[in-house]
């Protein structure tokens, strides 16, 4: 699958590099490295995010710019890898532009069902990260092309995305990756996870300190509920994104088997982040609500107000867990 894609897309002399909006670190970390990786191989790589690079990743575009995509600077791109996400409309206006130049676009990315829209995908719903993946391409292609800043923006996102190596998604190959990523880029763990994770200001912890007052049980403690308003933000003087690992404090609740945490943004409606660490299908749960993401963390947007989010995302919540009850006690 790997030798294929690589075959291909180095055909191409200009190629555009798109990562799923609201970007995270494996996003980031996949891009940079892909970007660098083309250009170690003769092809000129553009790095697009119609949305900025969170605050604790801009270190790594340091390695290779992120740029907001325009017209113009889409227009001189022959092909385009998007990473990190299973459709179209998860890469903002890249989907507008395709509509219109259908330009040759190859996917790679580890989401559960993807949609059929590319010239060719390599999806692996099994990988940890996205980054795992663009690892495993690296590494067919020429190992010796992992440099320290491609391996640092991969091990990344591994992290990121497995919760420092928590989630279940985590397999022999993916230490056996991480491990191959320190030893071919010659650093230490620390280096990226302090600049990753340990870089919150006083603020964002005030206002964590608000959040976790917040939290709800529901259904027996297996549903927890957090939530930030707007209110909350204003008094902290923080941000919607200043957020970031904060749904990690209500899932680690004795029982818990899943929990939501809301967000009021600003006119734009109620943005909920999904964790599970059950059999409880999160992926689904955030499809009720026109969102997705994988089964242990999803996201989805609710029109709001917040009172009425909350009440909709635990009844979706009840009925499933309910579902999953029955189906144990018919099998
Ligand atoms: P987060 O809660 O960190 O924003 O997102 C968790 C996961 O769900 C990520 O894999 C992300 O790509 C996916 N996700 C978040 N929001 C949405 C959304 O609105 N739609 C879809 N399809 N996936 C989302
Ligand atoms: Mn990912």
């Amino acid at each position: 699958m790997f030798k294929e894609f690589i075959k291909k897309i180095t055909r191409f002399e200009s190629v555009g590099v798109y990562s799923h909006i609201r970007p995270d670190g494996d996003c980031i970390g996949s891009q940079v490295a892909m970007c660098l990786w083309l250009e170690k191989n003769g092809i000129r790589a553009q790095a697009f995010n119609d949305h900025p690079v969170p605050h604790n990743l801009e270190w790594l575009a340091t390695y290779f710019p992120i740029e907001v995509p325009d017209a113009e600077l889409t227009a001189q791109c022959d092909a385009f890898v998007v990473l990190d996400g299973n459709a179209p409309s998860r890469f903002g206006s890249y989907e507008v532009f395709q509509n219109d130049y259908h330009r040759p676009s190859f996917m790679i990315d580890h989401h559960p069902d993807p949609v059929d829209a590319f010239t060719e995908s390599i999806s692996e719903v099994k990988a940890s990260s996205t980054c795992e993946l663009v690892y495993r391409l690296i590494s067919e292609h020429d190992p010796d092309q992992i440099d320290s800043e491609t391996a640092k923006a991969l091990y990344t996102g591994i992290v990121t995305d497995t919760g420092s190596m928590q989630f279940d998604s985590v397999t022999p190959e993916t230490m056996e990756a991480a491990a191959d990523l320190l030893r071919r880029g010659d650093f230490k763990p620390n280096e990226v996870t302090e600049q990753v994770f340990s870089n919150k200001t006083p603020k964002q912890l005030r206002l964590l300190s608000m959040a976790l007052d917040s939290i709800q049980l529901y259904e027996s403690n297996q549903i927890a509920i957090m939530y930030v308003t707007r209110d909350m933000l204003e008094k902290t003087s923080t941000t919607s994104d200043d957020c970031e690992g904060f749904v990690n404090y209500p899932l680690s609740i004795s029982g818990v088997k899943a929990a939501i945490l809301l967000k009021d943004t600003d006119g734009k409606g109620i943005k909920m982040s999904l964790r599970s660490r059950s059999n409880l299908d999160v992926n689904k749960w955030a499809k009720v609500l026109d969102g997705g993401g994988h089964k242990k963390a999803a996201g989805a947007w609710h029109p709001g107000p917040l009172e009425l989010a909350v009440k909709d995302v635990v009844k979706i919540g009840v009925k499933q867990l309910k579902e999953i009850e029955n189906e144990s006690v018919l099998s």
